[in-house]
């Protein structure tokens, strides 16, 4: 009967203590996601006093923050040029870039792409008065891109001559300046630049420029990460987070 007793005192002894355990891991974060972004395209990401995620925020930032807060995971943002993205992810310097990222054929060749969560599409940014009203207006006129977006891409495919950029607001100035004729960049970023900018315009031409997906990139193979990040956007494209999100970065004016 003693020994029963031991016995069973030593039991749940153990019982309790891996209980203890188990509830000391739930409390701290069970690890940190690193996603790597290029904080230079508003509104899905820029650098604000306000940051959400150090001085980061954005729709982006977000998305980021909640992928971590679901899988109880702490959240650091690497930020970085554009171009240099895909090259981190394949050395493991990060975990995903979310990056208002189009889910290109060519990109998915070298990452896989999370569920999409967003649709955008190329636009033209012009001077008011401009005669440029459809694509092939640019022909013959200062196009200025930033290097490594789709907008490049597409104006590449399109045979015609450009300059590009590193950053968006570069490219806006140069616009602003009477250097250039026309810039071409994802529609909800333009939104922004044209909002902050008077007397700019957004062309569209709905026959040049297909839509195009923003998805999270992970490294090929890298399902673990894949499943949490369809997870949590899967979870927010239902419940209706991430319009609230996207009406509310399209209007905030929070980007520096
Ligand atoms: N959607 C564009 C691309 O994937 C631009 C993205 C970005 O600048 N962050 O190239």
């Amino acid at each position: 009967m003693k020994t029963l007793k031991k016995v069973a005192a030593l039991l749940a002894a153990v019982v309790m203590s891996s209980a203890l355990f188990t509830g000391c891991a739930k409390q701290k974060a069970s690890g940190t996601i690193v996603f790597g972004t290029n904080a230079e395209f508003p509104p899905f990401e820029f650098v604000s006093s306000k940051g959400i995620i150090d001085q980061y925020d954005g729709i982006d930032i977000a998305v980021a923050k909640q992928i971590g807060d679901d899988n109880n995971m702490e959240v650091k943002i690497e930020n970085m040029e554009f171009d240099s993205l895909l090259i981190a992810l394949k050395n493991g310097q990060i975990d995903a870039v979310i990056a208002g990222m189009t889910a290109t054929d060519e990109r998915r060749e070298s990452v896989d792409f999370s569920t999409t969560y967003y649709v955008a599409k190329q636009v033209m940014i012009v001077k008011e008065g401009s005669d440029i009203k459809k694509a092939t207006d640019m022909a013959d006129k200062k196009i200025v891109v930033i290097q490594g977006y789709t907008g490049e891409t597409c104006v590449k495919e399109m045979g015609y001559k450009y300059e590009a950029f590193k950053k968006g607001t570069e490219a806006i100035m140069e616009l602003v300046n009477g250097k250039c004729d026309v810039v071409v960049i994802d529609s909800a970023t333009a939104q922004k630049y044209i909002g902050d900018n008077k007397g700019l315009v957004i062309v569209e031409d709905d026959t040049a420029f297909e839509s195009e997906e923003y998805a999270v990139a992970v490294a090929k193979g890298n399902t673990e990460m894949l499943n949490k990040v369809n997870a949590t956007i899967e979870k927010m494209l239902k419940d209706g987070t991430i319009n609230e999100l996207s009406a509310k970065y399209a209007e905030s004016d929070d980007a520096e």
